[in-house]
């Protein structure tokens, strides 16, 4: 999750935006001056900074512009939050090199859409520069990961690497209908890692390329043991795709292999792309993916709503699934703009006969929303979390169900 550091020093609102970020799952950390701000900027070095302007001794200007100066910090998305909502305020702050500005009191949805926006926008930063240049701009726990990752491949043969699987269930008959696999990595050197930290390592050097296949292989020979040695059948499988795996000139003779290898059902299998994977170029993806839906593998677009949410080519895609990201299924039930944003999905999709899954259910009132308003079926931590596949093997075999 990424990290977020607050600098304010009125106590209040700084544990209200702690409070508001951590029931979002940020990671948070917190500074009441602009000198104890400043040194965790350095020593965390958060994804994001929300900072107040006005602070006695070293004030927002400061803070910011000390930040831009040292190169670890330099490019960390910086958003001010402010009282004054002065013209000439705004101006000097945008000169120094804030990226945002929040004028207090602000509402909930203001802080995190200012938040995602920023975020999004820092996570493409990081990703071009990481593609443009090598290990050297990298930070020393990148360097760390990269060296741990390339070993854990080419040496250590994939064995510290486990494919998870989060089961999928019908919200209308409560049972379990698919699974995702997740990828988890057990260094020995670092610890768990979470997908979220080494792919975009693996992609930014290419090592996603082996990582991808090797998961591919893995869920087939997976959903063709579940079936021949368990006689689970009918049960689909969704796989994460990176776009660079997705524009592999053999991507679909892999596909085809690991198939026919394991004399799957192709419609076993559902590939989960991203918006952003699509638009990258649209006339590329929507040739490989027809070719998927001619050999009978589903496809499924993955955290809608939160990149393009391009309502107008979805429907000219080639798409059997939506999957609803998390972020707008969390507190969906009590938050007016996402149970509008969530319903009107719902219905676009059903418009366009998709299929659709609610990502992250965590709460029951998540649920009920979700149900009421017809929402196919559900993911996430109210019934379960990702679990080995031993685990979840068990699940099936005794036909655990939401409805208990
Ligand atoms: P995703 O495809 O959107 O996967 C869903 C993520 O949400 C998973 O995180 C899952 O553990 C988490 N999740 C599920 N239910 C809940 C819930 O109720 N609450 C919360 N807070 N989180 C929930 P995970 O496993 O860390 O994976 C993160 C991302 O990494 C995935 O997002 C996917 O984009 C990527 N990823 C995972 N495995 C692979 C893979 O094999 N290949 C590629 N290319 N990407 C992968
Ligand atoms: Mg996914
Ligand atoms: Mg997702």
């Amino acid at each position: 999750m990424p990290k977020i550091l607050i600098i304010e020093d009125e106590e209040s609102v700084r544990e209200n935006i702690l409070d508001l970020l951590e029931a979002e799952d940020f990671e948070t950390i917190a500074a009441a001056n602009g000198r104890i701000g400043l040194d965790l900027a350095i020593s965390e070095v958060p994804d994001l900074i929300l900072c107040d302007m006005m602070m006695p001794e070293i004030d927002g200007y400061g803070v910011l512009t000390a930040l831009r100066q040292d190169p670890t910090t330099a490019t960390i998305p910086f958003i001010f939050l402010t009282a004054k909502s002065a013209k000439s305020d705004f101006r000097r702050g945008m000169d120094l090199g804030a990226d945002d500005y929040i004028t207090k009191p602000f509402t909930r949805s203001e802080l995190l859409s200012a938040i995602m926006n920023r975020l999004e926008k820092y996570a493409t930063l990081k990703r071009y520069l990481s593609a443009q240049n090598a290990t050297h701009n990298l930070s020393p726990k990148m360097q760390l990961l990269e060296i741990s990752l390339h070993r854990a491949i080419k040496q250590h043969n994939f064995q510290e690497f486990e494919i998870y699987y989060q089961p999928i269930v019908d919200i209308a008959s409560g049972k379990i209908v698919a699974a995702e696999s997740l990828l988890r990595w057990q260094s020995p050197e670092l610890g768990i890692i979470y997908p979220t930290e080494f792919i975009p390592i693996a992609e930014s050097t290419g090592l996603i390329v082996p990582i991808g296949k090797w998961v591919l292989k893995r869920v087939c020979q997976q959903i063709k043991s579940w079936r021949d040695d368990a006689g689970i059948s009918s049960l689909k499988i969704a796989v994460n795709l990176s776009v660079i795996e997705f524009n592999q000139p053999d991507f679909i003779h892999k596909i085809i292999n690991f198939i026919e290898t394991n004399n799957l059902q192709a419609d076993c299998l559902e590939l989960e792309l991203t918006e952003s994977m699509i638009m990258q170029d649209v006339n590329s993806a929507i040739a490989t993916m027809n070719k998927l839906r001619s050999l009978g593998v589903k496809i499924a677009i993955d955290d809608f709503g939160t990149g393009y949410s391009s309502l107008i080519y979805l429907k000219n895609l080639p798409i059997n699934t939506l999957k609803i990201d998390r972020y707008f299924i969390h507190n969906v039930a009590n938050d007016l703009q996402k149970s509008a944003i969530t319903k009107a999905l719902i219905q676009m999709a059903h418009n366009l006969n998709l299929n659709v899954v609610a990502e992250g259910v965590e709460a029951e009132a998540e649920l009920a929303f979700l149900r009421q308003h017809k929402c196919n079926s559900m993911q996430g931590f109210l019934f379960s979390r990702p679990l080995p596949a031993a685990e979840f093997e068990k699940f099936l075999l005794t036909n655990k169900c939401l409805y208990a």
